[in-house]
């Protein structure tokens, strides 16, 4: 019978010191192993050169160091590029490289596909199949973070989780990256580069303002009626407007982060004064900004850009108000790369 080895990286730093005890080796082998794992990214205990030749041997024994890699890199003519990640067991998830002048950002993938339903969203249309490991996320940023260097010559600034996926579905995993990705034993950023986007989990985000995180919070948000966010966000009839508002007046009590709402206009749908009143009273609740995000449509015309007219009521109705807002236009839609286009179709 094969026995299957164990992931080396699901070991903590003091397991893989206690492992090196048991072997009659010092601690230390395991802090110089960690720093190989995490800081340097090694795939191959073969890599590890500052370790014996005899331990080399033992832990590819003992352990295998599964690792995502780069299937399929695609780069849009307005230098936004977008991996296809294989994972250690096959299956693919996106993750992308978002440049602009000031800033790279990578959008990470936290899910295989998404278990919310998201009616505007490609990614919606995949099964959800798992949840992505601590080490599946970390590596998707440090994967970025090269071709940040190889093609626009700076590393990786910030990083958002709003590629597949709910990461507060994910939440332990999705925390234990982000303490790697912080961490100075791994990438050493700051938290405060980090934004976790939620499409509005409230009991996820009231546990986030317990667990006192260090990084930023945004909500897709695209309606302040509850009728409508639930024909957009069908999942919305389980998590309430109300109850999503009392969670982030929670939130900001504790945290004293503001919040961002991420909010598409589409034709039709939510392009009316009734939206823009509702959406400033939403606002109101707890301090906030607005990011109008571009879209892009995801082939079966359902969902359309509003007109410019419709956006330019918004920002004035927003800013009547002292209401931070910021349009994103989207970028990579040549690629499918944009946002709520990432559905593995390269
Ligand atoms: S928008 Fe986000 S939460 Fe909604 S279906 Fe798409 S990946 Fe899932």
């Amino acid at each position: 019978m094969t026995q299957t080895k164990k992931d080396i990286r699901t070991l903590t730093k003091e397991q893989l010191r206690a492992f090196f005890v048991e072997q009659g080796d010092k601690p230390f082998r395991g802090n110089q192993v960690y720093e190989w794992l995490w800081q340097k990214s090694a795939h191959n205990f073969e890599d590890m050169t500052s370790i014996s030749k005899q331990t080399r041997q033992m832990l590819d024994d003992n352990f295998v160091i599964n690792h995502i890699e780069v299937d399929n890199m695609q780069r849009s003519s307005d230098g936004t590029i977008k991996n296809a990640v294989r994972l250690h067991d096959g299956l693919i998830v996106e993750s992308v490289l978002i440049p602009t002048k000031t800033r790279t950002t990578a959008c990470v993938s936290s899910q295989v596909g998404c278990s919310l339903d998201c009616k505007f969203c490609a990614t919606s249309r995949l099964k959800r199949m798992r949840n992505l490991n601590p080490d599946e996320i970390y590596d998707q940023v440090v994967a970025i973070d090269k071709e940040s260097r190889l093609y626009h010559n700076r590393p990786l600034s910030n990083i958002v989780f709003m590629g597949m996926g709910e990461p507060l579905m994910n939440y332990n995993n999705v925390l234990k990256a982000i303490d790697k990705i912080t961490s100075p034993e791994g990438l050493g950023m700051s938290p405060k580069r980090i934004v976790v986007s939620t499409s509005g989990v409230p009991k996820m985000i009231r546990k986030l303002a317990d667990d006192e995180v260090k990084f930023n919070l945004a909500v897709s948000l695209h309606s302040a009626i509850q009728e409508k966010r639930e024909k957009i966000m069908p999942f919305a009839k389980q998590f309430t407007l109300t109850d999503l508002k009392d969670s982030l007046i929670y939130w900001y009590e504790k945290t004293n982060k503001r919040i961002t709402y991420e909010y598409v206009v589409w034709k039709g749908i939510n392009d009316k004064d009734e939206d823009i009143k509702a959406l400033i009273e939403f606002c109101k609740a707890a301090p906030s900004k607005v990011n109008l995000i571009e879209y892009n449509p995801i082939d079966d015309g359902e969902f359309q850009q509003a007109d410019d007219d419709a956006i330019d009521r918004y920002i004035t109705g927003l800013e009547a108000n002292r209401i931070p807002v910021t349009i994103r236009r989207s970028r990579g839609k040549d690629i499918d790369a944009a946002c709520g286009q990432l559905a593995n179709k390269s």
